[in-house]
């Protein structure tokens, strides 16, 4: 479609898909099988879990004691985020990869980084969808050339210990109904007319393939403007990074340094 939004052009020349696997909570038994379908159905962008062994970002802007398994907070120890960024930027240097990244950075985190990387990272991939569309973050990433990619693009319905309902907001499913879509196309779409690529998870063939098809056509300027009133709550707030002694992080206001 001559107007489809599939690539996004990175700060390295490098292209990225714009609609991604995701693959968080994607039962070990079922996601070969996901991954194998959106092959065929045309997906190039799958996002990994660290447990496969391929993830080329800096996840959170936490560390760990060596070794170190769950979420226990005394094992919690201070970043170094420079001295990470220069291993990725070696990775980056050895042609292994074409681009690096980070995730779960604010504006002030990435704002730091910048000052003291020689390879700017390409993205930053945070949550976003219509309920929690990172405007600062956008601005600030659109200035200094950083790509943002957009998780749990439809608010993570499946993770039963968060309260979502992005996929039922009236606003979201009045604009379906009037395309003729399901929410989650329209929840994808907003993302990419927003300028940001989408990662969303699916382990069911039929939403891969729905998930994908948000190309051949457009939400129209007077509908996508009403995404601008939707109330705005971040969902997957880290709490579990944040502890009164241990770690960096003495609150979530901390974490994403005020942007919450
Ligand atoms: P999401 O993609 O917003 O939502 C996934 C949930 O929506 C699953 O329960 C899925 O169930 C369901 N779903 C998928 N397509 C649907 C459709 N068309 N209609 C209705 N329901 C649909 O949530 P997410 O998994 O939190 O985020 C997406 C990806 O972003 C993750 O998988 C991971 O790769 C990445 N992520 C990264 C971070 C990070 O810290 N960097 C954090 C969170 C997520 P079915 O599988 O049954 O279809």
């Amino acid at each position: 479609m001559a107007n489809a939004i599939t690539l996004f052009e990175l700060n390295t020349g490098a292209r990225i898909p714009s609609v991604g696997l995701g693959t968080w909570q994607a039962e070990p038994g079922l996601v070969g099988a996901a991954v194998a379908a959106a092959v065929k159905i045309g997906y190039r962008h799958i996002d990994c879990a660290q447990i496969y062994g391929n993830e080329k970002e800096i996840h959170w802007p936490v560390r760990f004691k060596k070794g170190s398994v769950g979420f226990n907070p005394e094992n919690f120890i201070q970043p170094d985020i420079p001295s990470t960024w220069k291993a990725m930027e070696a990775l980056y240097d050895s042609g292994k990869a074409r681009a690096i990244g980070v995730s779960n950075f604010s504006s002030k985190k990435l704002g730091d980084l910048l000052q003291v990387a020689r390879v700017p990272p390409a993205v930053n991939q945070v949550e976003c969808h219509p309920s929690w569309q990172q405007t600062k973050l956008r601005e600030f990433c659109k200035s200094k050339g950083v790509h943002l990619s957009g998780y749990s693009p439809l608010g993570s319905p499946g993770t039963t210990w968060l309260k979502s309902d992005v996929l039922k907001h009236p606003i979201l499913n009045m604009v379906a109904q009037k395309l003729g879509k399901t929410a989650a196309q329209v929840a994808l779409l907003w993302g990419l007319q927003k300028g940001h690529s989408v990662l969303p998870k699916s382990t069911n063939v039929e939403r891969i393939k729905e998930n994908f098809d948000v190309f051949d056509w457009s939400i129209p300027d007077d509908l996508f403007a009403k995404f601008s009133e939707i109330e705005q709550a971040r969902l997957l707030r880290g709490d579990s990074f944040v502890h009164e002694t241990f770690g960096s992080y003495r609150t979530v206001e901390e974490l994403w340094d005020g942007e919450i």
